[in-house]
């Protein structure tokens, strides 16, 4: 299939901010101090190797640089534009013991787009034809995994259950912050090492992986990602007007109307405190609601979404209703108004964050028309039935952590479904890992 998505045209035009050019990104690469043994190399999950492609940057080897990025990590742009680079390499980076660290991030970004604007390819396949390799789900994961493969000179078949392919680079990352041409590029350089995308094309049933079997794939790499949004069981969930964040970003990034004139003029409410909590207040107010709220029953601290998205969303108007968690939605037939209550921070749960505790008494009421529940997401129920593989209780598939090899030895898994919600990085990391533990497997090495 083409990768190209001429369906796909998001209500919001691909908006990011804008990067380097190629003096600024040389002008910031000559502030790294070319660090032996580069403590940003060792803190990216991916091995995308900042150090080394910054110091060929310092030493105008572009295409050098570029080559270094887009080999160790196929989706080297996309990282360089969601990586929480403040918690991983900008994090380790030396030069902050002076000033500030190296802007990785964004020079990898830059970078890449700079191969694309020169058309340098940096990535060429040279091994023979090898056996079948089935891949379960185009996320970061899976995509990683089958151009590793690929390279190698594997038959690789990516099996995807949506219309496009890109998991939730494409359907849950809104595209303001990741544009979707830029993405496409990615997928696209994948599709042309020979990685054959079927879209529209679950793997499921108890015989799902009996089947690829049967179509003679040597071996599975299973990475479905979390699609089924957890969700509050509280009375009134069911009124029109109440969604799963999952539901809102996958129609908003795929221009379903539907859902920006659901959000259009109203008041919204998003429950949660992550950055998909943040992600989904962004584009409510992108998306003309009114007002938007955010209620999050723990403290403004203990947030897990990142510094910088939460003081983003406070400067774009999102009002911050800490400490307070929804009891009832209220309405006939459409959401009216949302009952909460205060809560307070007890006694460390196993977490280690102190638990909150609904403080009695405390009841009061918002307005709203609309609400988002952005909590977290678990594996599709159906999975679970596909025979071969073991799951913990945390519904995760259960995985060597050394080879991403399952309890059915020709399936390896990664990525969310192994991991619970986690990050690009993470899931191209397994993807990485998981090829080689795969060819080592077919080489009768893996055993
Ligand atoms: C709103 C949102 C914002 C995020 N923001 C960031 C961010 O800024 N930075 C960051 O690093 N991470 C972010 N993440 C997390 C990141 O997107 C995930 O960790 C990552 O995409 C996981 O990759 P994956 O390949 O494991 O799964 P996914 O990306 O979930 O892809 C799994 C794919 O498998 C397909 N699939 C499911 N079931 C089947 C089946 N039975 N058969 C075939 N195909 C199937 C799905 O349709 C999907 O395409 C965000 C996530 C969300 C939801
Ligand atoms: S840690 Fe910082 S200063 Fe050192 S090599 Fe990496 S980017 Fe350069």
């Amino acid at each position: 299939m083409s990768t190209q998505s001429a369906e796909k045209a998001p209500l919001f035009s691909d908006e990011m901010e804008k990067g380097f050019n190629l003096t600024l990104a040389v002008e910031e690469a000559a502030r790294c101090l070319l660090c032996f043994d580069a403590p940003c190399s060792q803190a990216c999950p991916a091995g995308t190797d900042p150090g080394s492609f910054i110091r060929k940057t310092r030493f105008r080897n572009v295409t050098g640089a570029i080559r270094t990025i887009k080999q160790n990590n196929p989706f080297g742009w996309s990282c360089g534009v969601v990586c929480p680079t403040a918690k991983l390499c900008e994090l380790a980076c030396s030069r902050t013991a002076i000033d500030r660290p190296i802007q990785i991030g964004k020079l990898q970004r830059f970078l890449v787009e700079h191969g694309w604007a020169i058309g340098f390819q940096p990535v060429k396949k040279v091994a023979e034809v090898k056996e079948k390799v089935a891949v379960v789900g185009s996320g970061p994961a899976g995509l990683t995994c089958a151009r590793e493969l690929s390279l190698k000179g594997y038959e690789v078949t990516v099996f995807e259950k949506k219309n496009l392919p890109g998991g939730n680079l494409r359907y849950g990352i809104p595209s303001f912050r990741l544009s979707t041409k830029g993405l496409e590029k990615e997928i696209n350089e994948i599709g042309a090492l020979g990685v054959n995308i079927e879209t529209n094309s679950p793997v499921e049933g108890t015989d799902g992986l009996e089947k690829l079997k049967q179509q003679g794939f040597k071996a599975v790499f299973f990475s479905p990602g979390l699609w089924d949004p957890i969700r509050l069981d509280i009375e009134g969930s069911t009124l029109e007007g109440v969604v799963s964040a999952t539901a809102f970003l996958n129609g908003l990034n795929t221009s379903d109307a539907a859902v920006e004139t659901a959000v259009k003029g109203k008041v919204a409410a998003v429950i949660g405190g992550g950055s998909v909590a943040m992600d989904a207040a962004e584009w409510a107010v992108k998306a003309g609601a009114e007002d938007v709220y955010l209620l999050y029953r723990r403290s403004y601290t203990q947030m897990p979404a990142e510094e910088k998205e939460k003081v983003q969303a406070l400067n774009n108007g999102i009002h911050f209703l800490i400490l307070a968690q929804p009891v009832k939605y209220n309405g006939s037939d459409h959401l009216e108004s949302i009952s909460c209550r205060r809560t307070r921070l007890g006694a460390p749960d196993a977490s280690g964050r102190r638990r909150p505790e609904e403080i009695p008494g405390t009841e009061f009421e918002i307005t709203a028309d609309f609400a988002i529940e952005a909590l977290a997401s678990r594996s599709e129920e159906g999975l679970q039935a596909l025979a071969g593989i073991s799951w913990n209780n945390a519904g995760l598939v259960e995985v060597s952590d050394e080879t991403l090899q399952t309890s059915s030895p020709w399936v390896y898994s990664g990525g969310d479904i192994t991991r619970g919600p986690a990050l690009v990085v993470e899931a191209v990391a397994d993807g990485k890992r998981a090829a080689q533990a795969i060819m080592e497997h077919l080489n009768g090495k893996g055993e």
